[in-house]
């Protein structure tokens, strides 16, 4: 599983540890930080498959706006949301915007593994989709297609 990359964001450094330290036992390829901030940061530089995201953390940018951030620049991302039962609704709000799902605190690993799976096949239908309308293209206009890629680059 060392092609998925995945972001982990939450303040609390001990369930950080922990929950880096489990997946990249299973050679997740997995990075940690505290802030929404750090991860939108790093989101700059590199692609992660899957983000999973603390929705409350203390001062600086709330969990529906790092969210909106976080599917802006990079809308294939799939972000899973970790939520108390506090901010449930919350929760429902950011999957209107574009999460994935939310698991509820305290997450049990085998719990978390599952979203996991299932938000990295949902990124990976996604992708075989785009890939297919792309050879469609391909097909029906082979000129404009070049003509596009040659632009890209
Ligand atoms: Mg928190």
């Amino acid at each position: 599983m060392d092609y998925f990359s995945i972001l982990v964001v939450d303040d609390e450094v001990d369930f950080l540890d922990t929950i880096t330290k489990r997946l990249q036992k299973r050679n997740i390829n997995t990075s940690g930080v505290t802030s929404a901030e750090e991860a939108l940061k790093l989101m700059d530089k590199r692609l992660f498959d899957v983000v999973v995201l603390d929705i409350k953390m203390p001062g600086g940018m709330d969990g529906i706006e790092a969210l909106r951030e976080m599917k802006r620049k990079a809308p294939l991302t799939e972000v899973i949301l970790l939520t108390g039962h506090a901010s449930v609704e919350t929760s429902i709000e950011g999957m209107k915007l574009g999460a994935f799902d939310y698991l509820l605190k305290p997450v049990k690993f085998e719990d978390f593994m599952v979203k996991l799976g299932e938000a990295f096949e949902k990124k990976d239908q996604h992708e075989q989709k785009i890939r297919k309308a792309k050879i469609q293209e391909l097909i029906r206009h082979p000129g404009r297609v070049f003509h596009q890629d040659k632009d890209q680059e």
